[in-house]
């Protein structure tokens, strides 16, 4: 293995161990908020962009629930779960705007393991309680996650 793909590969292990950490640490203070202080953050390649009717806005989308990605579930279990919202964002930059604005208590953020570290981070200083889950494919278009882990990570504490 080239020396460059093993370098990727620790990065990758060290998000993965950073991120499971974090999840850990975090569950019981994220089960104790009330879900109607909650938002939820999926990133915006998880659209079909063939046929995505979301709204967009300046630097997210408002999922209209079509159906034809998951983000459509994960939008529908958040409104029955009471959840403040759901972004489908464009940016890290973003997530801090929404934050100031809609002032949670708690966040739930579906990304990449490069972006749930950064994320944890940036979240540690704002002093909010996050539950992270994986993209179980990642990429630019069409990534996924497990709707398990998702349905898990927004019930804590429900
Ligand atoms: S479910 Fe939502 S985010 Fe997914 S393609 Fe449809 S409108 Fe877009």
């Amino acid at each position: 293995m080239k020396l460059c793909k093993l370098v990727k590969k620790s990065k990758q292990q060290s998000y993965i161990a950073f991120t499971a950490k974090q999840n850990k640490l975090q569950e019981k203070k994220f089960a104790s908020v009330p879900s109607n202080r909650r938002l939820v953050f999926a990133p915006h390649c998880m659209r079909n962009t063939a046929v995505c009717t979301a709204i967009e806005k300046d630097s997210y989308y408002i999922c209209a629930e079509c159906g034809a990605c998951k983000i459509a579930q994960i939008s529908k279990l958040a409104k029955n779960l009471n959840y403040m919202a759901l972004y489908v964002v464009k940016g890290g930059r973003t997530i801090t705007k929404i934050i100031q604005d809609q002032k949670p208590q708690a966040v739930v953020g579906i990304a990449c393991f490069f972006e749930g570290d950064l994320a944890f981070k940036m979240l540690k200083e704002e002093n909010l309680a996050a539950q992270f889950v994986p993209l179980t494919k990642d990429g630019c278009s069409a990534t996924d996650t497990d709707l398990k882990q998702v349905e898990r990570a927004l019930s804590l504490g429900c």
